[in-house]
Protein backbone atom coordinates (compact mmCIF):
# COMPACT_ATOMS: atom_id res chain seq x y z
CA UNK A 1 0.00 0.00 0.00
CA UNK A 2 1.11 3.77 -0.80
CA UNK A 3 1.69 5.83 2.38
CA UNK A 4 -1.16 8.19 1.55
CA UNK A 5 -3.33 4.40 1.02
CA UNK A 6 -1.84 3.45 4.31
CA UNK A 7 -2.83 6.57 6.12
CA UNK A 8 -6.62 6.64 4.01
CA UNK A 9 -6.81 2.86 5.66
CA UNK A 10 -6.09 3.92 9.16
CA UNK A 11 -8.18 7.28 8.94
CA UNK A 12 -10.87 4.69 7.56
CA UNK A 13 -11.06 2.27 10.22
CA UNK A 14 -10.39 4.56 13.11
CA UNK A 15 -13.24 6.34 12.06
CA UNK A 16 -15.21 3.06 11.71
CA UNK A 17 -13.97 2.39 15.09
CA UNK A 18 -14.85 5.85 16.47
CA UNK A 19 -17.77 5.75 14.96
CA UNK A 20 -18.94 1.96 16.56
CA UNK A 21 -18.04 3.37 20.21
CA UNK A 22 -20.06 6.39 19.36
CA UNK A 23 -22.86 4.23 18.32
CA UNK A 24 -22.31 1.73 21.63
CA UNK A 25 -22.24 5.04 23.56
CA UNK A 26 -25.48 6.41 22.10
CA UNK A 27 -27.11 2.73 22.42
CA UNK A 28 -26.37 2.60 26.19
CA UNK A 29 -27.16 6.23 26.93
CA UNK A 30 -30.59 5.14 25.39
CA UNK A 31 -31.04 2.00 27.28
CA UNK A 32 -30.10 3.46 30.65
CA UNK A 33 -32.15 6.71 29.65
CA UNK A 34 -35.16 5.10 28.54
CA UNK A 35 -35.25 1.84 31.29
CA UNK A 36 -37.97 2.31 33.70
CA UNK A 37 -39.21 -0.75 35.28
CA UNK A 38 -42.51 0.70 35.86
CA UNK A 39 -43.63 1.03 32.52
CA UNK A 40 -42.92 -2.58 32.26
CA UNK A 41 -44.45 -3.97 35.19
CA UNK A 42 -47.54 -1.65 35.70
CA UNK A 43 -48.76 -1.18 32.50
CA UNK A 44 -52.04 -2.33 32.59
CA UNK A 45 -53.59 -0.87 29.45
CA UNK A 46 -53.86 -3.86 27.58
CA UNK A 47 -56.05 -6.05 30.39
CA UNK A 48 -52.98 -7.72 31.35
CA UNK A 49 -52.74 -8.25 35.38
CA UNK A 50 -49.90 -6.74 37.28
CA UNK A 51 -47.30 -9.46 38.30
CA UNK A 52 -45.71 -10.30 41.41
CA UNK A 53 -42.11 -9.32 41.15
CA UNK A 54 -39.62 -10.04 43.15
CA UNK A 55 -35.58 -9.10 42.14
CA UNK A 56 -32.45 -9.74 43.94
CA UNK A 57 -28.83 -9.84 43.72
CA UNK A 58 -27.05 -12.86 42.20
CA UNK A 59 -24.77 -13.84 45.11
CA UNK A 60 -24.56 -12.29 48.88
CA UNK A 61 -21.65 -13.11 51.10
CA UNK A 62 -21.18 -12.03 54.35
CA UNK A 63 -18.47 -12.71 56.66
CA UNK A 64 -15.51 -11.28 59.10
CA UNK A 65 -12.29 -10.78 56.21
CA UNK A 66 -14.77 -11.62 53.23
CA UNK A 67 -13.14 -9.07 51.35
CA UNK A 68 -9.60 -11.16 50.95
CA UNK A 69 -11.21 -13.57 48.95
CA UNK A 70 -12.84 -11.24 47.06
CA UNK A 71 -11.02 -12.35 43.72
CA UNK A 72 -12.10 -15.86 44.10
CA UNK A 73 -15.77 -15.38 44.74
CA UNK A 74 -15.45 -13.27 41.51
CA UNK A 75 -13.96 -15.65 39.98
CA UNK A 76 -16.78 -18.31 40.54
CA UNK A 77 -19.16 -15.71 38.52
CA UNK A 78 -17.14 -14.28 35.80
CA UNK A 79 -15.05 -15.40 33.13
CA UNK A 80 -11.63 -15.25 32.95
CA UNK A 81 -11.28 -12.39 30.48
CA UNK A 82 -13.32 -10.08 33.01
CA UNK A 83 -11.73 -6.44 33.47
CA UNK A 84 -12.68 -5.45 36.81
CA UNK A 85 -13.17 -1.63 37.37
CA UNK A 86 -13.25 -0.73 41.25
CA UNK A 87 -14.60 2.75 42.50
CA UNK A 88 -13.47 3.50 46.35
CA UNK A 89 -13.77 6.89 48.66
CA UNK A 90 -10.42 7.86 49.81
CA UNK A 91 -10.90 6.73 53.32
CA UNK A 92 -11.55 3.08 52.20
CA UNK A 93 -8.48 3.23 49.75
CA UNK A 94 -5.99 3.55 52.92
CA UNK A 95 -7.82 0.55 54.66
CA UNK A 96 -8.85 -1.70 52.35
CA UNK A 97 -7.67 -0.71 48.74
CA UNK A 98 -4.59 -3.34 49.40
CA UNK A 99 -6.58 -6.37 50.01
CA UNK A 100 -9.10 -6.20 47.39
CA UNK A 101 -6.04 -5.65 44.51
CA UNK A 102 -4.39 -8.42 46.28
CA UNK A 103 -6.64 -10.53 45.81
CA UNK A 104 -8.26 -9.72 42.48
CA UNK A 105 -4.34 -10.19 41.55
CA UNK A 106 -4.68 -13.38 42.72
CA UNK A 107 -7.46 -14.61 40.66
CA UNK A 108 -5.81 -13.46 38.01
CA UNK A 109 -8.85 -10.79 36.77
CA UNK A 110 -7.35 -7.41 35.11
CA UNK A 111 -8.55 -4.33 37.51
CA UNK A 112 -8.27 -0.81 37.13
CA UNK A 113 -9.40 1.49 39.92
CA UNK A 114 -10.74 5.16 40.13
CA UNK A 115 -10.96 7.42 43.16
CA UNK A 116 -14.76 8.56 44.32
CA UNK A 117 -15.02 12.62 44.21
CA UNK A 118 -17.66 12.28 46.96
CA UNK A 119 -21.16 12.90 45.40
CA UNK A 120 -23.63 10.78 43.17
CA UNK A 121 -24.01 13.55 40.28
CA UNK A 122 -24.78 13.09 36.74
CA UNK A 123 -21.45 14.87 36.09
CA UNK A 124 -19.30 12.08 38.86
CA UNK A 125 -21.32 9.13 37.03
CA UNK A 126 -20.11 9.90 33.45
CA UNK A 127 -16.36 10.86 35.07
CA UNK A 128 -16.33 7.33 36.27
CA UNK A 129 -17.87 5.74 32.96
CA UNK A 130 -15.42 7.17 31.11
CA UNK A 131 -12.77 6.49 33.02
CA UNK A 132 -13.88 2.34 33.41
CA UNK A 133 -14.68 2.41 29.26
CA UNK A 134 -11.35 3.62 28.29
CA UNK A 135 -10.48 0.53 30.44
CA UNK A 136 -13.32 -1.94 28.57
CA UNK A 137 -14.47 -2.60 32.55
CA UNK A 138 -17.67 -5.03 32.43
CA UNK A 139 -17.33 -5.64 36.13
CA UNK A 140 -17.59 -2.31 38.10
CA UNK A 141 -17.37 -2.65 42.08
CA UNK A 142 -18.45 -0.26 44.30
CA UNK A 143 -16.45 0.29 47.73
CA UNK A 144 -17.87 2.65 50.16
CA UNK A 145 -20.96 4.14 51.66
CA UNK A 146 -24.55 4.29 49.82
CA UNK A 147 -23.29 7.39 47.13
CA UNK A 148 -20.19 5.89 45.85
CA UNK A 149 -21.94 2.23 45.68
CA UNK A 150 -24.93 4.29 43.70
CA UNK A 151 -22.13 5.90 41.79
CA UNK A 152 -20.47 2.53 41.15
CA UNK A 153 -23.97 0.95 39.82
CA UNK A 154 -25.10 3.65 37.81
CA UNK A 155 -21.46 3.74 36.08
CA UNK A 156 -21.80 -0.20 35.29
CA UNK A 157 -25.75 0.91 33.94
CA UNK A 158 -23.90 3.05 31.29
CA UNK A 159 -21.43 0.56 30.70
CA UNK A 160 -23.11 -2.22 30.35
CA UNK A 161 -21.45 -4.19 32.67
CA UNK A 162 -22.52 -5.30 36.14
CA UNK A 163 -22.27 -4.21 39.66
CA UNK A 164 -20.94 -5.45 42.40
CA UNK A 165 -21.40 -3.48 45.53
CA UNK A 166 -19.36 -3.59 48.95
CA UNK A 167 -20.93 -1.07 51.92
CA UNK A 168 -18.33 -0.20 54.16
CA UNK A 169 -21.26 0.38 56.69
CA UNK A 170 -24.71 -1.01 57.54
CA UNK A 171 -26.24 2.15 57.80
CA UNK A 172 -28.86 1.15 54.71
CA UNK A 173 -30.74 -1.33 53.13
CA UNK A 174 -29.44 0.09 49.21
CA UNK A 175 -26.81 -2.43 48.69
CA UNK A 176 -28.49 -5.29 46.88
CA UNK A 177 -30.82 -3.11 44.90
CA UNK A 178 -30.99 -1.97 41.62
CA UNK A 179 -32.01 1.39 42.13
CA UNK A 180 -29.54 4.41 42.61
CA UNK A 181 -30.31 8.43 43.60
CA UNK A 182 -28.75 10.80 41.69
CA UNK A 183 -27.78 14.32 43.77
CA UNK A 184 -27.70 17.41 41.78
CA UNK A 185 -24.18 19.80 42.16
CA UNK A 186 -26.00 21.51 45.34
CA UNK A 187 -26.57 18.25 47.26
CA UNK A 188 -30.35 18.30 46.50
CA UNK A 189 -31.98 15.48 45.32
CA UNK A 190 -32.29 15.13 41.49
CA UNK A 191 -34.24 11.63 40.55
CA UNK A 192 -33.63 7.90 41.04
CA UNK A 193 -32.07 5.58 38.37
CA UNK A 194 -33.20 2.11 37.97
CA UNK A 195 -30.49 -0.29 36.50
CA UNK A 196 -31.29 -3.70 34.78
CA UNK A 197 -30.21 -5.88 36.70
CA UNK A 198 -29.60 -6.13 40.72
CA UNK A 199 -25.49 -6.25 41.40
CA UNK A 200 -24.04 -9.29 40.69
CA UNK A 201 -22.89 -9.68 43.73
CA UNK A 202 -23.27 -8.36 47.62
CA UNK A 203 -20.00 -8.12 49.67
CA UNK A 204 -20.87 -8.06 53.41
CA UNK A 205 -17.56 -8.00 55.47
CA UNK A 206 -18.36 -7.75 59.20
CA UNK A 207 -14.96 -6.75 60.05
CA UNK A 208 -15.11 -3.79 57.74
CA UNK A 209 -18.84 -3.04 59.37
CA UNK A 210 -17.51 -2.95 62.84
CA UNK A 211 -14.98 -0.58 62.13
CA UNK A 212 -17.29 1.69 61.57
CA UNK A 213 -18.97 4.34 64.12
CA UNK A 214 -22.20 2.48 66.17
CA UNK A 215 -24.59 5.01 64.53
CA UNK A 216 -24.76 3.69 61.27
CA UNK A 217 -25.95 0.05 62.58
CA UNK A 218 -28.06 1.93 64.83
CA UNK A 219 -29.99 4.11 61.50
CA UNK A 220 -29.75 0.90 59.58
CA UNK A 221 -32.10 -0.63 61.98
CA UNK A 222 -33.96 2.00 61.41
CA UNK A 223 -34.38 1.58 57.82
CA UNK A 224 -34.53 -2.14 58.40
CA UNK A 225 -37.29 -2.09 61.32
CA UNK A 226 -40.17 -0.19 58.81
CA UNK A 227 -39.36 -2.87 55.79
CA UNK A 228 -42.14 -5.05 57.30
CA UNK A 229 -44.70 -2.99 58.37
CA UNK A 230 -44.10 -0.73 54.37
CA UNK A 231 -44.73 -4.41 52.94
CA UNK A 232 -47.70 -5.82 54.96
CA UNK A 233 -49.35 -2.02 53.88
CA UNK A 234 -48.75 -2.91 50.35
CA UNK A 235 -49.52 -6.92 50.52
CA UNK A 236 -52.92 -5.82 51.83
CA UNK A 237 -53.83 -2.72 49.66
CA UNK A 238 -54.53 -4.22 46.27
CA UNK A 239 -53.64 -1.02 44.24
CA UNK A 240 -50.16 -0.65 45.97
CA UNK A 241 -47.17 -1.30 43.66
CA UNK A 242 -43.50 -1.85 44.71
CA UNK A 243 -40.70 0.60 43.49
CA UNK A 244 -40.64 -1.15 39.93
CA UNK A 245 -43.63 -1.69 39.82
CA UNK A 246 -44.65 -5.18 40.46
CA UNK A 247 -46.84 -6.78 43.33
CA UNK A 248 -45.46 -7.79 46.62
CA UNK A 249 -44.73 -11.83 47.14
CA UNK A 250 -45.65 -13.22 49.86
CA UNK A 251 -41.70 -14.36 50.16
CA UNK A 252 -41.28 -10.82 50.23
CA UNK A 253 -43.28 -10.35 53.30
CA UNK A 254 -41.97 -13.21 55.06
CA UNK A 255 -38.25 -12.04 54.81
CA UNK A 256 -39.20 -8.72 56.10
CA UNK A 257 -41.12 -10.46 58.96
CA UNK A 258 -37.80 -12.56 59.45
CA UNK A 259 -36.22 -9.02 59.41
CA UNK A 260 -37.91 -7.43 62.34
CA UNK A 261 -37.87 -10.58 64.62
CA UNK A 262 -33.93 -10.73 63.91
CA UNK A 263 -33.73 -6.60 64.91
CA UNK A 264 -36.02 -7.26 67.87
CA UNK A 265 -33.83 -10.62 68.90
CA UNK A 266 -30.15 -8.67 67.95
CA UNK A 267 -30.19 -5.01 67.88
CA UNK A 268 -29.21 -4.18 71.99
CA UNK A 269 -26.88 -7.19 71.98
CA UNK A 270 -25.09 -6.25 69.05
CA UNK A 271 -24.79 -2.77 70.13
CA UNK A 272 -22.85 -4.17 73.56
CA UNK A 273 -20.73 -6.19 71.30
CA UNK A 274 -19.91 -3.36 69.39
CA UNK A 275 -19.08 -1.35 72.27
CA UNK A 276 -17.68 -4.54 73.65
CA UNK A 277 -15.15 -4.62 71.03
CA UNK A 278 -15.69 -7.78 70.20
CA UNK A 279 -18.43 -7.78 67.29
CA UNK A 280 -20.03 -11.89 67.22
CA UNK A 281 -23.14 -13.38 66.40
CA UNK A 282 -25.77 -10.74 67.12
CA UNK A 283 -23.86 -7.92 65.01
CA UNK A 284 -23.77 -10.57 62.21
CA UNK A 285 -27.85 -10.95 62.39
CA UNK A 286 -28.28 -7.73 62.75
CA UNK A 287 -25.73 -7.00 59.48
CA UNK A 288 -27.67 -9.76 57.64
CA UNK A 289 -30.97 -7.91 58.81
CA UNK A 290 -30.00 -4.22 57.81
CA UNK A 291 -28.36 -5.02 54.37
CA UNK A 292 -29.63 -8.76 53.16
CA UNK A 293 -33.37 -8.99 54.62
CA UNK A 294 -34.01 -5.14 54.53
CA UNK A 295 -32.79 -4.73 51.08
CA UNK A 296 -35.04 -8.01 49.67
CA UNK A 297 -37.81 -7.30 51.84
CA UNK A 298 -37.96 -3.53 50.48
CA UNK A 299 -37.40 -4.10 47.19
CA UNK A 300 -39.71 -6.89 46.35
CA UNK A 301 -41.94 -6.15 48.87
CA UNK A 302 -42.81 -2.21 48.89
CA UNK A 303 -42.61 0.84 50.49
CA UNK A 304 -45.41 2.92 52.54
CA UNK A 305 -45.70 5.66 54.28
CA UNK A 306 -42.95 5.47 56.39
CA UNK A 307 -40.24 6.13 53.72
CA UNK A 308 -42.67 8.84 52.47
CA UNK A 309 -41.94 10.64 55.39
CA UNK A 310 -38.67 10.03 56.07
CA UNK A 311 -38.35 11.64 52.19
CA UNK A 312 -40.79 14.30 53.46
CA UNK A 313 -38.50 15.34 56.82
CA UNK A 314 -35.80 16.36 54.42
CA UNK A 315 -37.33 19.01 53.32
CA UNK A 316 -36.01 20.64 55.83
CA UNK A 317 -32.54 21.40 55.64
CA UNK A 318 -31.66 21.02 59.03
CA UNK A 319 -33.02 17.79 59.13
CA UNK A 320 -31.51 16.52 56.03
CA UNK A 321 -28.01 17.97 57.07
CA UNK A 322 -28.34 16.25 60.57
CA UNK A 323 -29.58 13.28 60.58
CA UNK A 324 -28.76 9.95 58.97
CA UNK A 325 -31.45 8.30 56.42
CA UNK A 326 -32.46 5.33 58.77
CA UNK A 327 -33.07 8.32 61.58
CA UNK A 328 -35.33 9.65 59.60
CA UNK A 329 -37.00 6.31 58.66
CA UNK A 330 -37.82 5.17 61.86
CA UNK A 331 -39.80 8.40 63.14
CA UNK A 332 -41.68 7.67 59.73
CA UNK A 333 -42.26 4.17 61.34
CA UNK A 334 -44.10 5.78 63.97
CA UNK A 335 -45.79 8.16 61.92
CA UNK A 336 -47.08 5.09 60.16
CA UNK A 337 -48.11 3.41 62.30
CA UNK A 338 -50.07 6.39 63.93
CA UNK A 339 -51.85 6.60 60.47
CA UNK A 340 -52.98 3.10 60.65
CA UNK A 341 -54.28 3.08 64.22
CA UNK A 342 -51.91 0.51 64.99
CA UNK A 343 -50.79 1.37 68.56
CA UNK A 344 -50.06 -1.99 70.53
CA UNK A 345 -47.31 -2.26 67.40
CA UNK A 346 -46.44 1.47 67.69
CA UNK A 347 -45.67 0.99 71.62
CA UNK A 348 -43.25 -1.95 70.60
CA UNK A 349 -41.54 -0.19 67.86
CA UNK A 350 -41.20 3.12 70.38
CA UNK A 351 -39.43 0.25 72.73
CA UNK A 352 -37.33 -0.75 70.59
CA UNK A 353 -35.82 2.30 68.91
CA UNK A 354 -35.47 3.87 72.75
CA UNK A 355 -33.65 0.73 73.14
CA UNK A 356 -31.13 0.97 70.80
CA UNK A 357 -31.12 5.17 70.43
CA UNK A 358 -33.21 6.34 67.33
CA UNK A 359 -35.98 9.21 67.44
CA UNK A 360 -39.33 8.33 67.86
CA UNK A 361 -40.99 11.63 67.39
CA UNK A 362 -40.38 15.07 65.36
CA UNK A 363 -39.34 16.27 68.88
CA UNK A 364 -36.48 14.23 69.48
CA UNK A 365 -35.15 15.27 65.90
CA UNK A 366 -34.53 18.29 67.95
CA UNK A 367 -37.67 19.80 65.61
CA UNK A 368 -40.52 22.17 67.44
CA UNK A 369 -44.15 21.91 65.61
CA UNK A 370 -44.81 24.30 67.94
CA UNK A 371 -42.31 27.57 66.72
CA UNK A 372 -41.84 25.75 63.24
CA UNK A 373 -45.11 25.34 62.10
CA UNK A 374 -43.76 26.84 58.14
CA UNK A 375 -41.42 23.86 58.44
CA UNK A 376 -44.19 21.32 59.42
CA UNK A 377 -46.43 22.41 56.75
CA UNK A 378 -43.13 21.85 54.05
CA UNK A 379 -42.37 18.62 55.56
CA UNK A 380 -46.32 17.09 55.18
CA UNK A 381 -46.55 18.48 51.34
CA UNK A 382 -43.19 16.86 51.05
CA UNK A 383 -44.52 13.52 51.94
CA UNK A 384 -47.91 13.63 50.27
CA UNK A 385 -46.11 14.15 47.05
CA UNK A 386 -44.13 10.76 47.77
CA UNK A 387 -45.49 8.22 45.65
CA UNK A 388 -45.14 5.68 48.46
CA UNK A 389 -47.68 7.14 50.40
CA UNK A 390 -50.71 5.61 48.53
CA UNK A 391 -49.88 2.55 49.41
CA UNK A 392 -51.70 3.44 52.83
CA UNK A 393 -54.65 1.60 53.18
CA UNK A 394 -56.92 4.89 53.34
CA UNK A 395 -55.98 8.53 51.69
CA UNK A 396 -53.64 10.14 53.13
CA UNK A 397 -54.69 13.94 53.57
CA UNK A 398 -52.22 17.02 54.86
CA UNK A 399 -54.66 16.84 58.11
CA UNK A 400 -53.95 13.14 58.46
CA UNK A 401 -50.47 12.91 58.48
CA UNK A 402 -50.12 16.53 60.63
CA UNK A 403 -51.94 14.57 63.52
CA UNK A 404 -49.87 10.89 62.89
CA UNK A 405 -46.43 12.69 63.08
CA UNK A 406 -48.11 14.73 66.12
CA UNK A 407 -49.40 11.93 67.81
CA UNK A 408 -46.54 10.24 67.98
CA UNK A 409 -44.64 12.21 70.08
CA UNK A 410 -47.67 12.21 72.99
CA UNK A 411 -47.06 8.21 73.30
ZN1 LIG B 1 -34.59 3.28 53.29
Amino acid sequence: MLPDAVHEKAATDFNCLANRQQMQRNIMTHLYQEYDPNRRFADTTDGVAVPMLFVSPTQYIQSPGAIHRLGLFLADLVGPEARVGVLITPGRRRAVFAAVADSVGEANLTMTDATFAGESTRSEVERVTAVFREQSVNIVIGIGGGKCLDTARMAANRLGARAVTIPTTASTDAPTAAVSVLYREDGVFDRVEYSRTNPLLVVADETILAAAPPRYLVAGMGDAFSTYYEARCCMQNPAARTGRGGRPTMGALAIARQCREQLLAHGVAALQELSAGCPGVAFSQIVEANILLSGLGFESGGLAAAHAVAQGLTACADLHRKFLHGELVAVGVMAQLMLEDRMDEAAAAREFFRAVGLPTHLGELDFDPGTQAGELDEIITGSLRVPFIQAEPMPVSAELLRAALLRAGTL
